[in-house]
């Protein structure tokens, strides 16, 4: 058990990182004119522990994601006295689509026709919407999910087709990389893919979110237009899991359902 007095050094560490990172935030849309209101700020919670989740909810964070679906049930119950708005950002599989959609008020990780036919039926047994993201795989590594950019425009027409799914933008892990110029290609070509769905028009389209940009790369994200950062350790401390855990090597393997 950790003492009161080492719960309060967490706690205070929580909230000055937070600080730190809201600061970040501003500061970057302050360098290309935007207005930092534009910019939502996404908690990753992957291996954070329930205790510590909610010292950030109680310095005022109200947006959480999860990349597991077995852990964020788990998580959940312990916090349900909190008013947290759920997302999943993590690779969806087909079996665990029923879970999610007791938790998750957005998708950010929608990115095969598959994934798209089960939530559809499960949603329309609920007699309810989802809103979701487009994931797409801007960076053109194998180990990344995600739609190919060229492929982006076609698919969205093809999930516009289910009423129950709301597509309310894209979503883009960048590239791996100290590069920062291919970091930030990244990013420009989803807000680019986002012009282009602004300009196509489509019925029950509305692709406003550009959910990209994390601990390392948030402020390059925003500065070509990120509406949506999701950021973990910069907030929660270093991890124990690396992030090829989440975005195996191995795509055909970690594609299949
Ligand atoms: C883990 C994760 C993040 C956050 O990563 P940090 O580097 O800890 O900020 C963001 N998006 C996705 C999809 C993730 O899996």
């Amino acid at each position: 058990m950790m003492t009161l007095e080492n719960q309060q050094v967490l706690a205070e560490q929580i909230r000055a990182n937070l600080t730190h990172v809201r600061q970040r935030i501003v500061a970057a849309c302050e360098r290309v004119g935007r207005d930092p209101r534009e910019v939502r700020l996404l908690l990753v919670t992957k291996t954070v522990p329930p205790e510590r989740i909610r010292y950030a909810v109680e310095a005022g964070e109200r947006l959480l994601g999860e990349n597991r679906v077995q852990e964020a049930l788990q998580k959940i119950s312990a916090l349900q006295d909190l008013p947290i708005e759920w997302h999943f950002i993590g690779h969806l599989q087909t079996n665990k689509v029923k879970d999610v959609l007791t938790f998750a008020q957005m998708v950010h990780s929608v990115d095969r026709l598959a994934l798209v036919t089960a939530l559809h039926k499960r949603l329309e047994r609920l007699g309810r919407t989802l809103d979701v993201l487009i994931q797409v795989n801007t960076s053109g590594e194998p180990s990344k999910f995600g739609v190919p950019p060229e492929e982006t425009l076609a698919f969205v027409r093809q999930v516009a087709a289910y009423p129950t799914l709301r597509i309310r933008g894209l979503m883009t892990i960048g590239a791996l990389t100290e590069d920062t110029e291919r970091i930030r290609a990244c990013f420009r070509t989803l807000r680019q893919l986002r012009d282009l769905l602004v300009a196509a028009d489509i019925p029950g389209v509305e692709p406003q979110i550009l959910s990209m940009g994390m601990s390392s790369d948030f402020e390059i994200a925003i500065e070509e237009g990120s509406t949506l950062v999701r950021i973990g350790s910069a907030i929660f401390g270093p991890r124990p899991t690396p992030h090829t855990m989440y975005w195996p090597e191995d795509t055909p393997q970690a594609h299949s359902c």
